[in-house]
């Protein structure tokens, strides 16, 4: 949660730093930890004992952007620093149904290159009518039709390979 920059309800002033703030995981209200500390520990929103976020967090097995294996659990990634750390199971769900969505389109649009970068290589040889007009058409007047070929084959097996790791985020 984006802490800097909310005002605490305890003093009326906003929190500064990220790692001066705090959440009440019940309710959501930000305040400053040492504000909450002074009130007993007592969430001003809920009135009753504050619950603290800390007990809630969920820890990604992996990095989501480099797949690099959390463990042992941070908050961010040792290799990239992306966020590993979710403020609720439910945040972490909503991630990675997201994580699971990135899969599926990445998989679309790497077979979708593949199939273009293979038959624009392939199209004259196999074709020869439909695929000479394919490759004089398309492919020739981009210059380099081997080079385009070539970079959409190699970025289809990208996003194949980045398919893959995003289904198997966790
Ligand atoms: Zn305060
Ligand atoms: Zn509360
Ligand atoms: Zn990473």
């Amino acid at each position: 949660m984006q802490l800097a920059g909310i005002p605490c309800p305890l003093c009326s002033q906003k929190i500064l730093l990220e790692s001066d703030g705090t959440w009440c995981a019940r309710c959501e209200t930000v305040m400053h930890r040492d504000c909450l500390t002074a009130a007993g520990n007592v969430c001003p929103r809920c009135a009753g004992a504050y619950d603290a976020p800390e007990g809630h967090f969920v820890y990604s097995k992996r990095c989501p952007e480099c797949f690099r294996l959390n463990d042992p659990p941070r908050a961010r990634c040792a290799g990239c620093e992306a966020g590993t750390r979710w403020d609720s199971p439910d945040a972490y769900a909503a991630f990675r149904k997201h994580m699971k969505r990135t899969s599926i389109r990445s998989a679309l649009l790497g077979l979708l290159e593949i199939a273009i970068g293979a038959s624009c290589l392939l199209s004259p040889v196999f074709l020869p009518p439909v695929g000479m007009v394919i490759f004089f058409l398309l492919v020739f007047p981009a210059g380099a039709g081997l080079y385009v070929a070539m970079k959409m084959l190699i970025e289809g097996f990208g996003n194949l390979v980045r398919s893959w790791q995003c289904s198997g985020f966790e």
